[in-house]
């Protein structure tokens, strides 16, 4: 691996409305075949091997089986049988479970049989998803490459209701993107390299490319961010700024942040080995922003888009801030901090700020941001937080309905900013216990974003999760991307004053 951007996710996929037919099966190495609960037998019979098929689903009801059928190529199949009350999440997960056994095969088919009106598309898109999330190769840096074995092309038989394949190409790219760079080591993405990677990539997908230096920070003012920078050994941490222009844009501005943090020591108030041992994973919800953005490109979606990713170290060394500096962000407010390792908040803090300057007609922020965000919600989902309270149920609605769950938290409330008061400052940092800290980094966060601008912050639990979550098989699962096409696609209610 000499190449620090992904290679093109190139999975070509073709759809017949046709059935599968022996001779179809013969050139697939592997048959994924979902069919609902419940299958007549007549509906079996439609199905090749129908009577081995039909034995082993039997054996085991809820679960993936798998085998290889007795035709002339000895095709591979993983078969289940999908719930009609499934959820997005659970079609998901039953379809990367189905994968996993072909993940190596390059020729695959796809057969969402005998399913009532409505449900087939669903049913083919979450295979669709999986095995294009699948397809994806992560970084390797083994000094002998293997040339391994992967999917390299995708055939739906017996289509009636196509899912949107474009979309889901779109996707898959944005999110291989998100979890490729997440996974890269902290000496080969660091922030100097991470820059250089996205201004290439922004060359070559079309977009303006920004970088605010150091220099130009402490120009705007920018402490907050500048103080997480400053203890970085070299001074090439920054503010990226991307522009994504439509060609006949038309819907208000869309501003995308992330948090990107290459490797995060906690600073002065170091973590122990445990804990820093996975954080070049904290530049994750840059890489979402980022993921999301080239998904958007791609798809040619009509709405401008700026993203913003704030990148830098969080190092330890004499030149590091420390606990009780006072830091004046870009937007004058005074931060008395409090603990090094909260340095997310204060790098996002001067980023919000100056993209709240264009006043996007929405703003989402991504940030692998804290420990007690997981704690409460695990690494299944993630939290939300939003400043328009009526905005609570229809986002947990576009969680569920992505597959990518997302569960909000409070942050109306007045009195959360008692806690936060400052005797010497503004606002604090944070609290000293922890507790709730998600809440009160949402609450910090607010205090860089006017009220007038609708925004989104999403503490990103779920940018980990063992053994993969819902249709993508590795830990980092580029959690984000898929949530926001569909919140693009659903959009969220507007009050009378915002439409
Ligand atoms: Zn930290």
């Amino acid at each position: 691996m000499t190449e620090l951007l992904p290679a093109e996710l190139s999975v070509p996929i073709r759809q017949t409305s046709k059935k599968l037919l022996p001779a179809d099966l013969d050139k697939l190495d592997h048959l994924l075949i979902l069919v609902p609960k419940g299958l007549a037998a007549k509906a079996w019979s439609q199905l090749p091997f129908p009577e081995l098929l039909k034995k082993l689903s039997q054996r085991d009801p809820e679960g993936v089986v798998s085998g290889r059928f007795a035709n002339a190529s000895a095709t591979g199949f993983s078969l289940a049988v999908l719930s009609p009350e499934a959820t997005v999440f659970e079609r998901l997960t039953l379809a990367r479970k189905m994968t996993a056994v072909a993940s190596k095969e390059p020729v695959l088919g796809l057969l969402a049989h005998g399913f009532a009106s409505g449900l087939q598309g669903s049913a083919l898109d979450a295979l669709v998803s999986a095995a294009l999330a699948a397809a994806a190769r992560m970084p390797s840096l083994k000094s002998k490459q293997k040339r391994e074995r992967r999917i390299r092309s995708l055939k739906l038989f017996a289509v009636k209701e196509l899912p949107d394949l474009k979309l889901r190409q779109a996707e898959a790219q944005g999110n291989y993107l998100a979890r490729w760079l997440t996974t890269l080591p902290p000496n080969k993405l660091n922030s100097a390299a991470y820059c250089r990677l996205v201004k290439k990539l922004a060359k070559s997908e079309g977009w303006d490319y920004r970088l605010l230096g150091q220099k130009e920070l402490e120009k705007e003012g920018a402490g907050a961010f500048l103080a997480v920078a400053q203890g970085n050994p070299e001074r090439d941490a920054g503010i990226v700024h991307l522009k994504y222009r439509p060609k006949k844009p038309s819907e208000k501005l869309l501003t995308l942040v992330g948090k990107g943090i290459c490797f995060d020591t906690g600073g002065t108030n170091l973590k122990p080995h445990g804990a820093m041992l996975d954080m070049h994973e904290d530049m994750g919800g840059s890489a979402v922003a980022l993921g999301s953005l080239l998904a958007i490109s791609r798809l040619g979606l009509p709405r401008p888009v700026d993203c913003w990713l704030e990148i830098s170290e969080n190092m330890i060394g004499n030149r590091a801030y420390k606990p009780q500096d006072v830091i004046t962000a870009s937007n004058g407010v005074t931060i008395q901090v409090i603990h090094t390792d909260a340095e997310g908040r204060m790098a996002l803090a001067d980023t919000l700020a100056l993209a709240s300057r264009d006043k996007p007609g929405l703003m989402i922020d991504y940030a692998t941001l804290t420990g007690s965000c997981v704690r409460g919600l695990t690494t299944r989902m993630s939290a939300i937080f939003s400043n328009r309270d009526y905005w609570r149920e229809p986002l947990i609605e576009i969680g569920r309905a992505s597959g990518e769950r997302v569960w909000p938290f409070p942050l109306d409330e007045k009195d959360f900013d008692q806690t936060l008061e400052s005797p010497i400052a503004d606002i604090k940092q944070c609290t000293t216990d922890g507790m709730g800290d998600h809440i009160y980094a949402a609450r910090f966060l607010r205090r860089f974003v006017p009220d007038s601008i609708p925004w989104l912050h999403i503490d990103l639990g779920a940018c980990s999760h063992e053994g993969g979550l819902a249709h993508i098989p590795t830990q980092i699962t580029g959690f984000g991307v898929r949530l926001t096409l569909e919140l693009l696609s659903t959009g969220l209610p507007k009050t009378a004053r915002e439409s």
